[in-house]
């Protein structure tokens, strides 16, 4: 089944009010009383009303957008019927949409107009975490300020002792209504009332605390979970933990976007790890045995003689976990030689032992390191 954003053609940003709207409008040319005989066309839109039934409903959006449909329940046959949805002729579509009776939808929280107050912003903030948080998962707070609920009026805007009164114009419902004919019968047509902006109740005394607005801009903090595996450029959404929208609106959303702080030891090449093994020159040659960090504690590692610089020892499963899916990247451990600097007489006399007896030269006799090797030899 296709993805519910793309049946409904939003994006994954979009507000409740623009997938409503963009349901109405498909809804509209797909119903079946519009496309009589057409199967393809009952399909699609019994398809279209289950992608609406989820996406408009906070809880089941947030669950497809983390886990897709299997979140949801089942595959497009749980979807409802078309009876469950709308009981009868398309004169009763009109009546769902706008707010005409009982919305089988559900609604939830205060029964205002359809276009209410409006939503608050998504609000977009971003969290620095260490480097094995990102590894392993934690919870993190997150703090920022944000539009909350004016305590002082509750949200409604209203001064003490006021109230908000319903908007006269539009009886509460903060749209004016229009019925014309059109081909497929009566159409409704509603746009916001002016009078009361569209919030279906106007103000007498506005709440000094909040200036009528029924919200302050104050510090929030959440407490986070961030799963394993994320990395820098990962990017958590919380539902409905934005901005409080005006006067009793909904919440946008909070989108944390994480940064991670880089580790001494480790880089990331996606899910892998990469480290580097410190090999002596007569370590690389002659082989060693060591003890090697990884996030999970330490590792023997036998290292071969004849180890060459970049020489990669990977340890499976011992890299970032996957953020979908099971399993984790791999560890993988670079040899790195370093070449002595300071050395003294005594090793400077067996390295240049050691090249004399394979027959290389050595010594520039530009630096101290030459007299050094000749005397070693006078
Ligand atoms: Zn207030």
């Amino acid at each position: 089944m296709a993805d519910f954003y793309d049946l409904l053609g939003v994006s994954r940003s979009a507000s409740a009010d623009e997938i409503k709207k963009a349901y109405r409008k498909r809804a509209r040319e797909l119903h079946p009383d519009a496309n009589p005989g057409d199967p393809n066309a009952e399909a699609e839109f019994k398809e279209l009303s289950r992608a609406y039934k989820v996406l408009s409903d906070d809880a089941q959006r947030s669950r497809y957008d983390q886990f897709g449909e299997a979140g949801v329940g089942g595959g497009s046959g749980a979807g409802p019927s078309m009876d469950d949805l709308f009981g009868g002729g398309i004169g009763d579509i009109f009546d769902t949409f706008f707010g005409g009776g009982g919305s089988p939808f559900g609604g939830g929280g205060r029964q205002r107009g359809p276009s209410g107050p409006p939503r608050g912003q998504d609000v977009e903030v971003i969290v620095d975490i260490d480097f094995a948080q990102a590894v392993f998962g934690d919870q993190i707070p997150v703090e920022l300020k944000l539009p909350v609920r004016c305590d002082d009026c509750d949200g409604s805007g209203a001064g003490s002792g006021t109230e908000p009164v319903t908007c006269s114009d539009c009886g509460g419902s903060g749209q004016v209504q229009r019925v014309r004919q059109s081909l497929l019968g009566q159409m409704v047509t509603a746009s916001p009332c002016t009078r009361c902006g569209g919030l279906g109740e106007v103000i007498s005394t506005p709440c000094p605390t909040c200036r009528g607005e029924g919200r302050v801009t104050d510090d929030a903090s959440y407490q986070v979970d961030v799963p394993a595996g994320v990395d820098t450029g990962s990017t958590l959404r919380l539902t409905r933990r934005g901005a409080v929208g005006p006067r009793g609106g909904g919440n946008g959303d909070l989108y944390v976007h994480l940064r991670v702080r880089p580790d001494e030891r480790y880089t990331r090449e996606g899910d892998d790890l990469v480290t580097e093994i410190p090999l002596s020159i007569a370590q690389a040659a002659l082989g060693t045995s060591l003890e090697l960090e990884t996030l999970d504690g330490t590792e023997d590692l036998v290292v071969p003689h004849g180890t060459q610089p970049g020489r990669e020892f990977v340890l499976r499963q011992r890299g970032v976990p996957h953020l979908q899916g099971r399993g984790r990247g791999d560890l993988k451990a670079r040899v790195r030689v370093d070449v002595p600097t300071a050395m003294s007489d005594e090793e400077v006399r067996l390295l240049t032992a050691f090249a004399e007896g394979r027959g290389e030269r050595v010594g520039n006799g530009k630096d101290g390191i030459f007299s050094r090797i000749k005397s070693a030899f006078s």
